[in-house]
């Protein structure tokens, strides 16, 4: 069975002093390696969080990666400057930045491609909105938004991760049942069958207030091969509780 991985996702919070702290104590906490461990931090504290970590067993992540390679492109951070921070996976297409930074399909493949390029592994981010699932389009909508990522990188989709991420689930204290996730992580796992003979290779993550308490039963899930978690990231004894539950 493969390895499950917990991605902590901080979104724009920390210090440098607050992050010294979380990590050290995410540290002092894990046993031997249980499941893959990444966190995603703000791009500003890449270089601090690579330096506390290094010899461990937490792998660095970035938030966003730049659709484009170097140039003309104020505040933008590319791949492979990711890279040489030591980023070992990038989120791209997360529901914020889609909503807040209008990021589309076609924006989200492109990066997924960067990443790839750079020797970094995008775990590219789908999810439905509430208005989506209750009009019953959720299969539609993940499908469409993993569509374009299969279409921009051939035969490279079996070397990314997929995290589904209901939009209504994400920092409202609301997750998908498991029943509810499975049901899509299927629908997932299916289209990349479609697209690739590796497709048992790739993790999909489930995320949407994923806590210490919802953690065990939604890892439980055949088709969910891990977490991306938001807030409970946060919280050095939540995240270790998930990391414990993804054994
Ligand atoms: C996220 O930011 O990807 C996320 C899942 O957040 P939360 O766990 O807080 O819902």
């Amino acid at each position: 069975m493969k390895k499950k991985l917990i991605a902590g996702n901080w979104k724009m919070n920390g210090s440098l002093e607050a992050n010294a702290s979380l990590v050290r104590s995410i540290q002092g906490g894990l046993d031997a390696a249980q499941c893959h461990i990444a966190i995603c931090v703000p791009t500003p504290y890449l270089a601090q969080v690579k330096d506390l970590i290094a010899g461990g067993n937490i792998e660095l992540a970035s938030q966003d990666v730049s659709a484009h390679a170097y140039g003309a492109y104020t505040g933008e951070v590319s791949a492979q400057m990711l890279r040489e921070f030591g980023v070992r996976y990038s989120l791209v297409g997360h529901s914020e930045r889609r909503q807040y930074h209008g990021e589309t399909d076609a924006t989200v493949a492109i990066k997924a491609q960067c990443a790839l390029a750079a020797g970094i592994t995008p775990i590219v981010c789908v999810g439905e909105t509430l208005e989506e699932r209750e009009s019953g389009r959720t299969e539609d909508v993940v499908r469409r938004q993993l569509a374009a990522v299969i279409h921009a990188n051939g035969h490279c989709i079996s070397e990314i991760v997929v995290a589904y991420e209901p939009v209504w689930a994400i920092g409202t204290g609301r997750t998908a049942t498991p029943e509810q996730a499975q049901q899509v992580h299927a629908v997932l796992r299916a289209q990349l069958q479609a697209a690739t003979v590796h497709a048992e290779r790739v993790s999909i993550l489930y995320g949407g207030s994923m806590n210490a308490a919802n953690a065990e039963q939604l890892l439980a899930q055949v088709d969910i091969d891990g977490g991306l978690v938001g807030g409970a990231s946060l919280k050095a004894q939540d995240f270790l509780a998930i990391i414990h539950a993804a054994r």
